[in-house]
């Protein structure tokens, strides 16, 4: 048995348990106050180059890094965007760039700040593994798969864990949860009663997700870097999005719920793309040529454990990510929500004048309390469009998420007339505004002019 991370009495170290994009931006975030961050990952890390691994199987899916995912990321570590530059990541304009299909047709193409990055997720976490390996502060232990917590009173002492077939116990003195949607501890704390089926909420789409890359035609350079395509409740579940990663690439995702599927067959996919509301994608598909494998996903819901209410937790545990909270991915949110997530830790981490017992339960505390605040903007989003489907499985859980659902509802139809309209949505969904945007005095003078006389007498869009 090899004991790691055992102190000096003064010496204190944080425990990061999973290596996915929470862990290593918490690494970084709480290396300012401890002496010693230890990261355990339970896959091999490679060092040199961006490789899928199988602890993250989301990663073989189309990502894309929001815009306020983007700046918050640049200011944990100026420079990033330049190096994703390098690496020829596309730097988009959302409403300029992409040619956006709601379920009310095109929305017409303006500029904003709405500034995304379409990636491929394992360049973006090697850009960060990167950074992190050059904190001295921070030691990544991988191929440890972390099976065990062991207790004194209310606190968690250390962990173990087995690298091949030697046993390791980690001990620290705050413990950071970032195993994201299959975190064992959830596991753990309901075998214990610790967690209750009332303290999760889940709202399942039956989604799939199926992407595959395409050569783009040579010499082709068209004035648009993306095509999203909208499902249209409750006539066609198919939505899609075809992204320009870049290096004469597309990456092409598939997304169908209430259990239309994408295919898990390379010959099936432009079958699909075919039945897409509008035919841009299959007809730009025709085009290209396939590269690579296609990669299926499926079982992502949203599922939502409100830590803030659970009893009993450890006073010196903290969840991040997605091992609090998921979503259905088609709003691209989750890396987006985990910066946020890290954002405020490091804000909270920087105040800490002393990193004692009560100051890291204060700081798990705090943490609990207003992590369900920013989680509730991604929430509302993805919960309005899923019960957008009769076949979506879970429950509208309170008064207002039904009030602002109807809300929603109701002002789809002056979106192709209002630029004010798109912009706030898409800026809400950039989680760079929140919902309560949409409430602003243009819109809703917009929304009483339309419902009192209807669409403009052209019926021109702005
Ligand atoms: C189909 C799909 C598409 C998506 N598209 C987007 C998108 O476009 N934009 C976006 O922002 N987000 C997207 N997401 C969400 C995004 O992938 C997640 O929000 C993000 O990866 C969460 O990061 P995390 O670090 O919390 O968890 P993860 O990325 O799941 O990382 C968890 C880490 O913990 C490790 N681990 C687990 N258990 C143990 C253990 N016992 N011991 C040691 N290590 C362990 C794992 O190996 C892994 O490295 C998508 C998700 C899906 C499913």
């Amino acid at each position: 048995m090899k004991n790691v991370g055992q102190k000096k009495t003064r010496h204190k170290t944080a425990v990061i348990l999973g290596a996915g994009i929470s862990g290593l931006l918490a690494a970084e975030v709480l290396s300012k106050r401890f002496d010693q961050v230890i990261v355990v990952e339970r896959n091999k890390l490679s060092l040199n180059r961006p490789t899928f691994r199988s602890g993250i199987p989301q990663a073989k899916q189309f990502h894309v890094l929001l815009n306020s995912g983007l700046n918050l990321l640049e200011k944990l570590f100026p420079g990033i965007n330049l190096e994703l530059d390098r690496l020829g990541v596309p730097l988009v304009d959302y409403t300029k760039d992409c040619i956006l299909f709601s379920p009310l047709g095109k929305v017409p193409r303006f500029p904003s700040n709405l500034l995304i990055r379409p990636t491929e997720r394992p360049v973006l976490d090697f850009l960060i593994l990167q950074r992190v390996l050059k904190n001295s502060k921070v030691k990544i232990l991988d191929s440890l798969h972390c099976r065990k917590l062991n207790f004194k009173s209310n606190k968690i002492e250390s962990v173990e864990g087995k690298k091949g077939d030697e046993l390791i116990v980690i001990k620290g003195d705050f413990f950071l949860d970032t195993m994201g949607r299959n975190s064992f501890l959830e596991k753990r704390f309901k075998s214990e009663g610790i967690i209750e089926s009332k303290n999760i909420q889940t709202i399942d789409p039956y989604l799939g997700y199926s992407t595959q890359k395409f050569l783009k035609p040579k010499g082709y350079n068209p004035d648009w870097s993306a095509i999203e395509i909208a499902s249209r409740p409750p006539e066609n579940p198919r939505a899609s999005g075809l992204w320009d990663i870049g290096n004469g690439q597309w990456m092409v995702a598939l997304i169908g719920v209430s259990k239309c599927y994408p295919p898990r067959r390379q010959e099936d996919f432009l079958n699909y793309a075919k039945k897409l509301e509008s035919s841009l994608i299959y007809e730009e598909l025709k085009k290209a040529t396939p590269i690579g494998p296609l990669n299926h996903f499926r079982g992502a819901k949203n599922r939502w454990i409100h830590y803030e209410k659970v009893k009993r937790l450890p006073s010196n545990l903290l969840s991040i990510g997605d091992s609090v909270c998921t979503f259905n991915p088609t709003y691209g949110q989750g890396m987006s929500l985990v910066i946020k997530e890290i954002n405020l830790l490091n804000s909270r981490v920087s105040k800490l004048s002393k990193i004692e017992d009560k100051e890291l339960s204060n700081l798990s505390k705090y943490m609990r309390k207003k992590i369900p605040k920013l989680i509730a903007p991604a929430w509302f989003l993805a919960s309005c469009e899923d019960f957008n489907w009769p076949m979506t499985a879970g429950k509208r859980s309170n008064l207002s998420l039904k009030i602002s659902h109807y809300f929603m509802d109701k002002l789809a139809p002056i979106a192709p007339y209002s630029k004010e309209l798109v912009e706030t949505f898409l800026s809400v969904a950039n989680l760079v505004k929140s919902p309560m945007a949409l409430a602003h005095p243009i819109i809703i003078k917009q929304f009483i002019t339309f419902k009192l006389l209807g669409a403009p007498k052209n019926n021109e869009t702005f």
